[in-house]
């Protein structure tokens, strides 16, 4: 059966861009519907020329990593053209991700379209502008099985662990075993590498930044550290400026959609325009909108994929504090990322809270060093917290009593020490998470919420 058009809200329309934008967003969409595979579904849903671009995009459903895979890379190629020969050429490289969610993608990897991602994304930050040169020595510290050489019972020379400009400075994945040992490798080659920007894994950089802290010695600091692959805990940022004497700045993007936000020097996380559209999808208020949302990104200009609206199953807070001092003006600004939609939990209520909301509730906690919030059941919650220098009951009774506030007075709220907490493969913490995942869709404002999928192929 055939629905009834109507007219979804764009959040987009309300957002200044820069001139040459509403033309770029159109051409993606033009592209995409005309001659990508994977779209051929959503033909019917546009409502055409007569509609601004944004109604148009807003009339589309969102594209899900299960969509990713049914097409497979070669759905998204645009104009008919073809992957084989571009493989052969070695234009371009299938690259597969696992991510958070656990579901193996395959993804098609241009490097020139990559690399003007990341450019265009340095341009938003004065630090990252005056640091890199392109050239420039970088030291990442992440999983590597995410990035970099991994070798899980054995260790590394430093060469085997280089390449290039790159040092990549642990092969090992999970920092809750890294012994003292490697930790003061990771500190030596740092001050011999003299790398301009550290790029890491905000919990991974924490947890060598509380070992140089606790040893009191000094480490050579880069220009620039910049934090991805995960999102930031204010644990991390307050680990991290113990030890390091460098602006930290978080960049948020996705091996599917190159970069998409970067953090100016002002704090706030501007939409890197001119590589990607971003439609804001607010919030019901009962659960924090129109402040917060998710998010689903559009590339602009890759030859060999179109992905239009996809969900990064991210959500995310706007700033709504007028012009940054940064100077920028233009695409979308946050506040803040507010975790994944798997991280998200519910009150006794049913009202949504973010995995931020958890870490601005506990992250001041005197001596914790790490924490992880589940919920258990309806009203339950269990707080996993390691201390160290500080008083654990100091810290046990302020995490108890920060979550009581934050879920309500109906609560059960249980806290349990432990020495360190792992990460999840690939090697990403989880701040927080629900024993029962919460249905993201429900959420949303319906003003705002895309048709789905189903609704795409009902004819
Ligand atoms: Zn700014």
């Amino acid at each position: 059966m055939k629905r009834a058009p109507e007219t979804r809200r764009s959040y987009a329309s309300t957002v200044r861009y820069p001139p040459a934008y509403p033309g770029r967003c159109g051409d993606a969409l033009d592209t995409a519907l005309r001659s990508a595979e994977a779209y051929r579904s959503w033909r019917d849903l546009d409502p055409g020329p007569e509609s601004s671009v944004f109604e148009r995009y807003a009339a589309m459903p969102a594209l899900a990593k299960r969509d990713l895979r049914a097409f497979g890379p070669r759905g998204f190629v645009p104009g008919g053209r073809s992957i084989e020969e571009a493989l052969s050429a070695g234009e371009i490289e299938i690259v597969a991700t696992s991510g958070s969610t656990g579901d193996r993608v395959e993804n098609v990897w241009h490097q020139p379209w990559w690399d003007a991602s990341e450019a265009a994304s340095w341009r938003l930050n004065a630090h990252a502008r005056a640091a890199a040169a392109g050239d420039h020595r970088e030291a990442i510290l992440t999983s590597p099985w995410c990035a970099g050489v991994p070798c899980e019972d054995d260790y590394l020379s430093r060469e085997r662990r280089t390449l290039g400009r790159f040092l990549y400075l642990s092969e090992r994945s999970d920092p809750s075993t890294w012994s003292d040992r490697l930790m003061d490798r990771m500190i030596a080659e740092l001050d011999a590498f003299e790398p301009v920007v550290i790029e890491a894994n905000p919990s991974f950089l924490a947890r060598l930044a509380r070992h140089i802290a606790r040893g009191g010695r000094g480490v050579r600091s880069p220009a620039l550290i910049v934090l991805t692959y995960e999102n930031p805990s204010i644990l991390h940022y307050r680990a991290i400026a113990r030890a390091f004497d460098a602006p930290v700045a978080s960049s948020y993007g996705s091996t599917e959609t190159g970069y998409v936000f970067m953090e100016c020097e002002a704090g706030r996380l501007h939409q890197v325009a001119g590589s990607c559209h971003v439609d804001f999808l607010p919030f019901a208020a009962e659960h924090g909108g129109p402040e917060t949302g998710r998010v689903l990104v559009t590339t602009f200009d890759n030859p060999w994929r179109s992905l239009v609206r996809f969900d990064v199953g991210d959500v995310v807070r706007i700033d709504g504090g007028g012009a940054c001092p940064c100077g920028n003006r233009e695409g979308l600004a946050l506040r803040s990322i507010e975790g994944r939609t798997v991280n998200l939990t519910l009150s006794p209520e049913g009202r949504a809270v973010t995995q931020g909301a958890v870490d601005r509730a506990v992250g001041d906690a005197p001596g914790l060093a790490e924490y992880q919030v589940e919920q258990t059941g309806p009203a339950a919650y269990l707080a996993r917290i390691a201390v160290e220098d500080g008083e654990p009951r100091i810290a046990e009774e302020f995490v108890r009593e920060a979550l009581r506030a934050l879920y309500g007075s109906s609560a059960a709220v249980a806290v349990e020490r432990v020495d360190a907490i792992a990460p999840d493969p690939p090697g990403k913490y989880r701040l927080a998470r629900a024993a029962e995942p919460v249905d993201a869709d429900s959420l949303l404002d319906p003003r705002y919420a895309p048709p789905s999928t189903e609704e795409a192929f009902d004819e």
